[in-house]
Parts: structure tokens; sequence; C-alpha cells
């Protein structure tokens, strides 16, 4: 018998891996052999899950919460969430509008494929979260790219959009604050997208799975509360990973129109079922214990903002390198095209001779940057700047 390989399918051929994680796991594969890597690549919070998430899921599995669950989640949880959105934004959001997937990414997902059909195009601000062109293409949509460069804090312009706009246009991805580059839009500029993406009847995937990282006063603006028009529009998704450190418990929230909610929920009811029962009874005291809550995320975000600001003073000393204050997240996205490499080739070379992980600008459709992921402990970050200084004193 002749073994000719096994063939693959075309979404198997042509999606990439995330590069991202696949960075990551490099890093992590070379400080298991003892190499003294300073990781800038993870896009995870360092810190542990704050203990009275974990006991709460640890109650929920000794009581026996071990069955499959409602698909769009456990009850209570569902409820939690609409309440969370009523109290934060003033949103009236019922639970019947709220799904919990398997994580963020699984949400937004869902959201693409509940709403695009093959051929529709999904409007994509770069720099932009590396999932969301493979997402759209796993759809069988197609992803269109508008590049918002440091000149504009990384931000898209209303015009940018209304000039990307064609008959085929049918979904606006936004995520502020942004992973990679940490920029928050500003109430008026999302206005200004805004009102382009009603006047030509886009669905607009709204990822703010960062609105509680936030610095210098900005807070996070929700396009939903915008009015009913853009509601109506609007699907917001998020998760607990970054908000509360829950990245390895994938639980991702969506919200939208109910006939939208109740669409991802019938998609998610033949992709995977519900999120991991007990899981949810996790993320429910993370919501309802409100105070223990508040304290963790405000320890967070004390760390966060310092080494912000820290990462943000040394790199800009490095000449040729450049760097905005970002005001969310945990990322920086220093300009490094001076130096004439690739992105790739520049983080490539960072990693082998200087053993500082971080991802290239072309991983998120833009070149001549770099991520840095500032979510790593204060002496991993001041030695790993000072290696790049090093290496880039070398160039
Ligand atoms: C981390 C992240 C997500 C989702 O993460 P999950 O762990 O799947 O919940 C979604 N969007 C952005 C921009 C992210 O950085």
């Amino acid at each position: 018998m002749t073994s000719s390989p096994l063939p693959l399918s075309t979404w198997a051929r042509n999606v990439s891996p995330s590069p991202t994680l696949s960075i990551d796991a490099k890093a992590k594969a070379m400080m298991a052999a003892g190499e003294d890597v300073c990781g800038f690549a993870a896009g995870e919070p360092d810190f542990d899950t704050p203990e009275h998430i974990k006991e709460a899921c640890i109650a929920a599995l000794r009581s026996g919460k071990t069955k499959y669950a409602p698909t769009p989640g456990i009850e209570p949880l569902r409820q939690a969430i609409a309440e969370k959105y009523a109290a934060d934004y003033g949103l009236k959001v019922t639970p019947a509008q709220v799904v919990v997937s398997p994580g963020g990414k699984f949400s937004c997902y869902l959201a693409i494929l509940a709403t695009c059909s093959p051929g529709d195009e999904v409007i994509i601000p770069a720099p932009y979260w590396v999932s969301y062109p493979e997402m759209v293409k796993l759809a069988g949509a197609v992803p269109k790219y508008i590049l918002a460069d440091d000149s504009t804090g990384f931000r898209m312009t209303a015009s940018q959009l209304e000039a990307a706009i064609t008959p085929k246009s049918r979904m606006l991805v936004l995520n502020s604050p942004s992973n990679p580059t940490g920029a928050v839009y500003t109430r008026s500029e999302l206005e200004a997208i805004v009102a382009v993406a009603v006047k030509h009847n886009l669905v607009i995937m709204s990822d703010e799975i960062y609105e509680y990282l936030t610095y210098d006063g900005v807070r996070h603006v929700a396009p939903a509360t915008f009015g009913p028009e853009v509601e109506a529009r609007t699907i917001i998704v998020s998760g607990f990973s970054k908000p509360y450190s829950m990245t390895g418990w994938r639980l991702g929230t969506l919200v939208a129109p109910a006939h939208v909610a109740k669409a991802v929920g019938e998609l998610q009811s033949q992709m995977t079922s519900n999120a991991t029962s007990f899981a949810q009874y996790g993320a429910l005291a993370a919501l309802k214990e409100k105070e223990k809550t508040r304290v963790a995320l405000s320890a967070m975000l004390v760390a966060f903002d310092r080494r912000r600001k820290f990462l943000h003073a040394e790199l800009n000393k490095i000449p040729g390198i450049e760097c905005l204050l970002a005001q969310g997240a945990f990322y920086l996205f220093p300009k490094i095209s001076k130096f004439g490499l690739s992105s790739q080739e520049f983080c490539a070379r960072l990693l082998d001779t200087e053993k500082v992980a971080a991802v290239p600008g072309s991983a998120f459709g833009a070149e001549g940057y770099m991520r840095i992921s500032y979510a790593t402990s204060d002496e991993t970050l001041a030695k790993g700047v000072a290696r790049l200084a090093k290496f880039c004193k070398a160039l």
C-alpha cells in the first residue's frame, strides 16, 4: 500500500497558527531548558486568579456541579453579566442577550459566524489582535484592513473607515483598549466611527476584554451606549481572562441583541456545548463578591501602571526606538523601523542573542513595530529592557 500523506482541508492549510502563542511557547521551552529568557510575548496577566474566585469554583466542583449546564451559560452568571453592563454602562441587558462561552476568543468567532456569510467583508483596524483575520477567514468571510500607525496614536479615523467601505462590508471590529497597542479610543473618536458604521448598516463587534485595564484616569467607553440604533447592531465580546487573571479557565462572554445571542447559543450548542460548568461558578464569584474583586483588580492595576511608565521611559532612552505611552491593556508598541530590519528579523535576533521574547509588529499587521507585554515582573522588565538596549546598540 502506498502511503501518500493524508490531505488537509483548505481551512487547515490556510490558517496561520497564533504567532503570539508560538513565540511565547518557544520562550517557555527555552526557559524550561534552563535558559534565562525575559518573556515579553505573553498576552496574559502574570498574577494568579484571586483566591475567592478559586474557592467558589472548588466549592462548585465539590458540590457536584460537574454535569452539562445550559448551553449559553448558567442562569445566575448570565444574570450577573447583564447586571454588570447595567451597573457599568447603564445598558439595559437581559440574560437572554448574554452568552457565556469557552473564552473571549471563541466569543469573537461565534459573533462572526452568527452575522457574517461567506464573501462578506469584515473591516479590521490594524495593528490588530492576531486572531481576528484568521477567524474571519474560517467563517468564509474576507478580512479588510485599515492601518492606523503611531501618527494617529494607532487609532483609526472615521474618514479612514468611510474610505474602506464597499457594498460587501458587513462587520466592523473595534478593540479598545487595544491588543497589541494599548491604545484607547476617546468618546468623540468612537462616536464619529460608529456614525459611519450606522450609516453603512455594519455590525459592530466590540471586543472590550481590556475594559477595566486603563490608566491616567482614562475610562473605557462602550459604543453600545451611544443609543438604541447602535446597541441594536453591536455585539460586545469580553471575558474573564484579562480583568481577573483567569486565562486558563477559558471563559468568555458575549452580549448582543436577543436574536443574535440566540443564534450564537445555537451555534455553540453544536460546536462545544456549555463552557465548563464549575468554572462558571468561579466567574460568578468574580462578579458577585465585588469588594474582593475590586481589591484584586486595583492591586493588579497599580503594578501594571508602574511597569507601563517604567517601560515607556526606558524604551524612549534607547537611541532609535520611539514609543507612545499607551493608556490601556498591558502592552506597549514601540517603533523599531529605524534599525532597518524587518520586525520578524529584529525579534528573532533579539530572542537568539539576548534571550528577550517579544512579538514582531508584522504579526499584528503593522511592520516596523514590536509588541512588548509588561504583564511580567518588575525585575524581568528591567533586565529585559537593558538587554534590548544592548541589542539595539550593537545593531
Ligand atoms: C486575550 C484576548 C481575548 C480573549 O481571550 P480569552 O482568553 O479567549 O478570553 C480577546 N480579545 C483580545 C484582544 C485579547 O487580547
